[in-house]
């Protein structure tokens, strides 16, 4: 298996050297920038597997990264947030961050996190490559390509995170069938200890802007009320 690229872009230098050094002896390769807009060039140009992106920068704060790749890449990132505020979490996610940490994190929590979202883009690669009978869910105006890694919406593609993909393609697999924020988290996300139940809430919430008529109203992915989520299939 090729060797996965990380870049750490976080203006702490002992905080990238000890990422960097925990990184590397897992077998990664690791880059490094130290703001935001040298962070944002070295992600366009050297294409990483992943990103681990802070949100106090110089020269361009974390979430401007952000969007800005978000525009380019789907790439996996990772925030790290130095408060534990609410408000940098949500706007992180909301920005199209696949994840977020808040400092001072355990290199042990960091590292799984790194693995788990990267085995999640290793697997879809792994199976979009054989070019078997396209697996595809129908469903109302929605066309979701598993193979492909896909959705139409009325015959246009919608612009969709890995993990919202993810998301979508998990439920949808199973209609109608509830599942509840933690087992959504530990299926999708991958966790079985880590993470926050309201990052699923975030992520179902932007994933309704994209593929629901009304997402106040929504048609496909349904919440039921003290359980969980499910996808409406009918
Ligand atoms: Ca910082």
């Amino acid at each position: 298996m090729d060797q996965r690229s990380v870049l750490i872009i976080e203006d702490e230098q002992p905080i990238v050297e000890i990422l960097k050094y925990n990184l590397e002896k897992e077998g990664y390769a690791v880059q490094a920038a130290y703001d935001g807009a040298e962070g944002l060039s070295l992600a366009l140009s050297q294409n990483p597997d992943l990103i681990l992106l802070d949100v106090m920068l110089p020269k361009m704060d974390g979430f401007e990264v952000c969007r800005k790749i978000r525009e380019q890449a789907a790439t996996p990132i990772i925030m790290l947030t130095a408060r534990d505020e609410e408000v940098d979490k949500v706007l992180g996610l909301e920005l199209g961050a696949d994840d977020y940490m808040t400092k001072p994190f355990s290199i042990r929590e960091l590292t799984a996190r790194v693995k788990a979202n990267l085995r999640r883009t290793t697997i879809d690669k792994a199976q979009a490559a054989p070019a078997e009978a396209s697996e595809v869910i129908v469903s109302g105006d929605l066309v979701i390509n598993i193979e492909r890694y896909e959705v139409q919406k009325r015959g246009a593609v919608v612009d969709i995170t890995l993990r919202e993909f993810e998301l979508l393609k998990f439920l949808a697999m199973q209609p109608d069938k509830i599942f509840s924020r933690e087992s959504l988290l530990e299926n999708v996300w991958g966790y079985e200890y880590y993470g926050d139940v309201r990052t699923v809430d975030v992520t179902v919430r932007r994933l309704r802007e994209k593929i629901e008529d009304d997402p106040s109203l929504p048609r496909y992915i349904v919440t039921k009320r003290g359980v969980g989520y499910y996808f409406n299939k009918a």
